[in-house]
């Protein structure tokens, strides 16, 4: 949404685009670093962005766990750069498999390191056969 986030909802203020007083307020901040509360119609005159109040809701509950990744990655810098590191190795083996026309999803490792295709219904059934990572 152009560069903004909802990071925040409260009860009732004032509008800072339109003034008009509120029952919630949503606290949109642009990655610029300006911060606005706004009501939700005016999410979509400030930022051009449509957002359904189940929308709003999504985007404020990815914002509060970004916050608390936030707080744990500067309490334990380390341990968040392990585990940093280890969703960047997930996301490059994802993108390995995506290269290799294999869906990461459904792909399963056997213990020789080799992937298979698996096909999901209902339960886990292993379709077509190897192929390398
Ligand atoms: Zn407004």
């Amino acid at each position: 949404m152009n560069g903004w986030k909802i990071t925040a909802k409260s009860n009732g203020g004032q509008c800072e685009h339109c003034g008009a007083s509120l029952k919630f307020m949503w606290t949109i901040r642009h990655e610029d670093g300006r911060t606005m509360g706004v009501g939700r119609t005016c999410i979509k005159r400030v930022t051009g962005w449509t957002v359904s109040a189940q929308e709003a809701e999504n985007a404020l509950r990815v914002a509060a766990m970004d916050a608390r990744w936030d707080e744990f990655a500067a309490a334990y810098p380390e341990q968040a750069a392990a585990i940093q590191a280890a969703w960047d190795a997930t996301r490059a083996e994802q993108a390995a498999l995506r290269a290799a026309g294999i869906d990461p999803y459904c792909a399963v490792q056997n213990p020789a390191g080799e992937y298979r295709y698996a096909a999901r219904t209902g339960n886990w059934e292993f379709a077509a056969g190897y192929a390398a990572a």
